[in-house]
């Protein structure tokens, strides 16, 4: 007998929660979501998707052990994906405590909870590229040492071991997906993808004056966040736990993404200048469009980060579908419809 398997997802109210939610619904899972307390809603990506209606979303914390208690409960999940993090890597400076307590500990605290509710129940943890940190070397796969750059790496690396030790120490089906940067039209305002197309699409508009970016040089593994959940529900499939690299394989730099998103836009940049002087400005109208504010610099960079995900490819059946240039084009095609409204 087919049976509904039932899904509990911490994060449900951010980009991957959101997308993961989808994925879930239609392959027929009932889905329960963690909601964290905030002033104002923060349902806004399940709405944009649809789907705010159809998971039922259970008041708790990352922070509060009995409320992750209550919540497994309350769901009886057969699968657990801890998306649940202070996940902005700027911010964790400013909040490393709040990163080390939700990040980090959040993960021992879900895993507490699971193994007190249903030892049964499969866990899935939020891993991150930034675990690397200062890559030790070009390819980086489940083989390469780590090296965190930011409290939100140290914190993240902490709940990948703890994920790692429960599953040795418990038996528990807990697999750790170490996800390399991904995006998409509900990616965070702040994460910089996101920055260089709502920015390109309002000045467009004439809504804002100028982009101000730190260090356009940095080289990521950008994927497309939808593709990206595929592969984490993949793992909950899989007869034993694991950790796996997830990862296109391809590195843009900060600035190849602008030069990709410009045109959308309607603008073709020259860039002009070096270091902290440079500018992009646009050839037709000669406004300065990108110039570099140093208060976006970080303590410590990551400058390049590139994923060799084979073994997803291999054991998993996961590839990813949607290339670069689409990723950027719907980026920047929805930030132009939004400055629209
Ligand atoms: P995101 O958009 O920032 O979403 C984070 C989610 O965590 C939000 O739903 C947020 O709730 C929730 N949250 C924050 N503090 C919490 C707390 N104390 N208790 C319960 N929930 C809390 O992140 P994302 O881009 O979807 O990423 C999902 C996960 O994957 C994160 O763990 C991230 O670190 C990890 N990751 C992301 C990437 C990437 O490139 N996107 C790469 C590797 C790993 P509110 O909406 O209420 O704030
Ligand atoms: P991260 O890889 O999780 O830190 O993702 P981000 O999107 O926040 O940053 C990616 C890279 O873009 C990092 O190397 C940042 O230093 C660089 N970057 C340059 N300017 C900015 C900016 O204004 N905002 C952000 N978020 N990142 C920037």
């Amino acid at each position: 007998m087919n049976q509904t398997k039932t899904a509990l997802i911490t994060g449900v109210t951010g980009q991957d929660g959101a997308y993961l939610a989808k994925l879930l619904l239609s392959k027929g899972y009932r889905v329960f979501g963690l909601h964290a307390r905030r002033a104002s809603p923060t349902v806004s990506r399940l709405e944009e998707l649809g789907i705010e209606n159809d998971i039922q979303l259970i008041s708790g914390d990352l922070t509060d052990l009995s409320s992750l208690i209550r919540v497994m409960e309350k769901s009886q999940a057969d699968e657990v994906y801890n998306l649940g993090a202070q996940s902005f890597v700027a911010a964790s400076w400013d909040q490393p405590l709040l990163t080390g307590d939700v990040t980090g500990l959040g993960a021992t605290r879900m895993l507490e909870a699971i193994r007190i509710v249903n030892k049964k129940a499969r866990f899935y943890q939020a891993s991150t590229s930034e675990m690397f940190g200062k890559a030790q070397s070009e390819w980086l796969d489940e083989k390469t040492p780590f090296y965190p750059r930011s409290p939100y790496g140290v914190a993240k690396l902490y709940a990948h071991w703890s994920t790692i030790n429960y599953r040795e120490s418990f038996q528990m089906h807990a697999s750790s997906g170490i996800l390399f940067n991904h995006e998409s039209p509900l990616r965070g305002e702040e994460f910089v993808t996101r920055k260089v197309t709502q920015a390109l699409a309002k000045i467009k508009m004439g809504k804002q004056s100028v982009l101000e970016l730190g260090n356009i040089d940095s080289e990521r593994d950008w994927g497309f966040a939808g593709d990206y959940v595929e592969a984490m529900h993949l793992m909950m499939q899989q007869k034993n736990p694991d950790d796996y690299v997830v990862a296109t394989g391809t590195k843009r730099s900060v600035r190849n993404f602008i030069d990709s998103a410009a045109p959308i836009a309607g603008f073709n940049l020259e860039w002009f200048g070096h270091g902290v002087e440079e500018c992009a400005r646009d050839r037709k109208s000669q406004k300065i469009v990108v110039k570099i504010n140093p208060k976006f610099y970080r303590p410590a960079e990551v400058d390049v980060l590139l994923g060799r995900a084979t073994k997803a490819y291999e054991k998993l059946g996961w590839k990813p579908k949607t290339s670069f240039d689409s990723l950027v084009q719907m980026m920047m095609e929805s930030d132009l419809r939004r400055a629209t409204i």
